[in-house]
């Protein structure tokens, strides 16, 4: 068997290996290094795939989303309302510009912002919602957007982990994730479902007036060559990655097919086992299905119930399978995020889900025989 790995990328490398090279290669012999022609292009193929208006390319997922805040004008002392059990940057830039972050609890089923506690957290000083289409699988966003047109609110979308998933309204028409809110960050981190070599993020929105403050933004805040009209920030895409993006891009349904593909046999093996609990596919969707992209699979997390988490975890990477708890700690209990606003009694979900959680191998290059050791395995272990 080969060695399993948590994410595996030569596979995909060695797919595209020759158009990469060269189209790096190039990217050197012509020295446009940043926001060259390949940029560009790369920008305009992933707005086509997207069916947005404008993606605005920048340097990672976490500036993404602050520069997104900052282009919204959110002020110090802005309330922006988030999950509790996300990856920290979220919460992270709310903070760096002063703004509050108000954490709220998650849903059980696809651990995904809960709407009723959006509603709770709702102060007159709330300017903006972030939800997070956390593992590759939408938050409600049209309940979302309801709630945020009823109090006018902004929506900015995180995501990070979501890129190429589809989010179906009660009315059946469809939209790509991270087109929904007024404005939407990713991020092109290698281990993304659309990574590139190195660093990488951009920021999405149908708006023009906000595309255009944001352009001016990731710049320094230039709209013309050495006027500086607004405080921005440097955060630009390079060349290098701009040409890996392009050459991954018309992969990406493909890749997320394999994803989907990989999270049914998982499903398959684990199926009525108790103690089991597997990925909940929501928003009208009962199961992954073939024909909408409703969950990516950026990761395939499992809830383990009656037996010791860390126990298994540690299990897994003796036997050589390795695993990730995402998230251990609720970012209300971070140190740095904690705070007297917040009633243990509000995040029932988290805090259970922080214990039970445990996130199994997920990427493109998986085969039959490593599912079938690495659920095999769990099952032991969880059968005693
Ligand atoms: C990865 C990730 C980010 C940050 O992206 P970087 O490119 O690593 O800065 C932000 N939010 C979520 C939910 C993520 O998973």
């Amino acid at each position: 068997m080969k060695k399993i790995q948590m994410v595996d990328l030569k596979g995909q490398y060695d797919e595209i290996k020759d158009l990469v090279n060269t189209s790096i290669l190039e990217v050197l012999e012509t020295t446009a290094y940043i926001n060259g022609p390949k940029v560009h292009q790369f920008q305009k193929n992933l707005e086509e795939y997207l069916g947005v208006k404008h993606v605005i390319p920048c340097a990672n997922g976490t500036d993404a989303l602050q520069i997104a805040m900052m282009g919204l004008g959110l002020k110090p002392g802005d309330e922006v309302i988030t999950a509790d059990f996300t990856f920290a940057a979220t919460v992270e830039v709310i903070a760096l510009l002063q703004l509050t972050p108000v954490l709220v609890d998650v849903n059980e089923d696809d651990f995904n912002i809960n709407i009723e506690a959006i509603k709770k957290a709702i102060t007159p000083k709330t300017k903006a919602i972030v939800p997070v289409h956390l593992f590759g699988q939408c938050a409600n966003m049209e309940a979302i957007m309801e709630i945020a047109k009823a109090h006018n609110l902004y929506v900015i979308e995180d995501n990070a982990q979501a890129i190429g998933a589809t989010y179906t309204f009660k009315n059946g028409t469809k939209a790509q994730a991270g087109t929904i809110g007024h404005v939407a960050s990713t991020s092109f981190f290698p281990s993304k479902n659309l990574g590139c070599y190195g660093d990488g993020g951009a920021i999405f929105t149908n708006d023009d007036d906000l595309a255009h403050i944001i352009r001016g933004i990731v710049n320094h805040g230039m709209y013309e060559r050495y006027h500086h009209d607004v405080v921005g920030v440097n955060s630009r895409l390079d060349s290098v990655q701009a040409v890996v993006l392009d050459a991954k891009l018309p992969h990406l349904n493909t890749y997320n097919n394999k994803r989907q593909e990989a999270a049914r046999k998982y499903n398959k093996a684990f199926q009525g086992n108790k103690n089991i609990i597997t990925p909940k596919v929501t928003n009208g969707c009962e199961e992954i299905c073939d024909t909408c992209d409703c969950h990516v699979f950026h990761q395939y997390t499992l809830r383990i119930l009656g037996s010791d988490r860390d126990a298994l975890v540690k299990h897994l990477n003796e036997k050589g399978i390795p695993c990730g708890v995402y998230y251990p700690i609720p970012l209300h209990k971070q140190k740095a995020y904690e705070g007297s606003r917040y009633n243990e009694a509000d995040f029932p979900v988290t805090n259970q889900l922080v214990k039970d959680v445990i996130s199994l191998p997920m990427h493109t290059e998986l085969d039959d025989e490593q599912i079938e050791f690495i659920t095999s395995t769990i099952i032991k272990f969880i059968n005693g």
